[in-house]
């Protein structure tokens, strides 16, 4: 089984989250973040951010700038350490 680097598993994640992924990779990324803490914890974040974005959907205006810019930063804390 080809196992996913951090990189592909975060470009999965969202869709991994949303269930939009084939079987087949969602298989690869639920193995690369029981075995990847960073990633692990980044995905938890994930999961609780798009929970938040649900209940406030059509309450808030422009909620995609903002998740823009948090993952920026976290990406760039990623990288950095
Ligand atoms: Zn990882």
């Amino acid at each position: 089984m080809s196992r996913l680097d951090c990189e592909e598993a975060l470009a999965h994640l969202h869709d991994y989250l949303k269930r939009e992924l084939t079987p087949e990779l969602i298989g690869e990324v639920r193995v690369h973040l029981e075995r990847c803490r960073d990633c692990s914890g980044y995905a938890r974040f994930e999961e609780s951010f798009l929970l938040m974005l649900e209940t406030r959907a059509g309450r808030e205006t422009c909620p995609k700038e903002l998740r823009a810019r948090i993952l920026a930063l976290l990406r760039a804390e990623a990288k950095g350490s």
